[in-house]
């Protein structure tokens, strides 16, 4: 089985939205599409489930963004929903807890650039307390890169593993996986995983060969059960299938390969 284990699926207007933010402070995204043909893309490439990624960049929006997630998955049962809450808004603690519990959403999406908090930060201790109650993932966007201007802040203090580190320490039973690798800090990421057994990787844009400091794909040889297979479709300046093609053209003996494609995504995110 095939996940792609970080897809973002946004309403028409706020996909718009994104898209205007990318074309002035990072790249020319190639996939201007909706999320019916996001979806169409997928399936037909070979992809079995995706994991849908939101996330809120102010206050008081989150809860429409995951119903909207909700409805996605609805309608396309290969759609494995994520939720989202702004660090410190009101009710947080009640959002996250209803959306892991009681709506069962299979993890949670924070983005430390876009939400300006650091791993590290108060506001996100009813993320990770949830993440280590109901045994879900936090799929925190917490390397360094791509730093891109226009965040409306210096990302590079609040990001980095060595933050990252101090929350885990304190949580040790959440679930947490960090994107891209960890760039621009993947030896450092690289090496929080010797630390914690309940961290993880994916390999979104870092091994694409897109950005000249991304990370070496050897690393999926040598951490294959710590590893998922993840793109940033539709949100990419190239052809989505070119992750996919360089975890292919490593040959892993194919137990990792199975795992790092798919078998490590199911079992984190509870996907049958
Ligand atoms: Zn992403």
């Amino acid at each position: 089985m095939i996940v792609d284990a970080h897809v973002h699926l946004f309403p028409d207007r706020l996909a718009e939205a994104i898209r205007s933010w990318f074309d002035q402070h990072a790249w020319d995204i190639r996939y201007r599409v909706g999320v019916e043909e996001a979806v169409r893309t997928l399936k037909e490439g070979g992809v079995d489930r995706f994991v849908v990624l939101p996330y809120a960049h102010k206050p008081g929006m989150a809860e429409a963004l995951n119903d909207f997630t909700l409805g996605v998955a609805r309608e396309h049962p290969e759609a494995v929903p994520c939720c989202t809450v702004f660090p410190g808004e009101d009710g947080a603690e009640r959002i996250i807890d209803r959306a892991l519990g009681e709506l069962g959403f299979h993890g949670v999406k924070i983005h430390t650039h876009v939400m300006l908090c650091a791993p590290d930060d108060p506001r996100l201790e009813p993320v990770w307390r949830a993440s280590a109650r109901y045994r879900k993932p936090v799929v925190i966007h917490c390397g360094p890169g791509p730093a891109a201007q226009g965040y409306g802040g210096d990302v590079r203090p609040l990001s980095g593993a060595a933050r990252l580190r101090k929350t885990l320490a304190r949580h040790p039973d959440a679930i947490c996986i960090v994107p891209h690798l960890g760039y621009d800090e993947p030896a450092q990421f690289e090496a929080l995983l010797d630390e914690f057994e309940n961290l993880f990787l994916d390999t979104t844009m870092a091994i694409a060969g897109y950005f000249p400091d991304g990370a070496d794909p050897e690393m999926l040889r040598r951490r294959p059960e710590r590893i998922l297979y993840g793109t940033d479709f539709p949100n990419l300046p190239y052809d989505w299938k070119r992750e996919l093609e360089v975890v292919r053209g490593l040959r892993l003996p194919a137990a990792d390969e199975a795992r790092v494609l798919g078998g490590n995504a199911q079992r984190l995110f509870g996907i049958d």
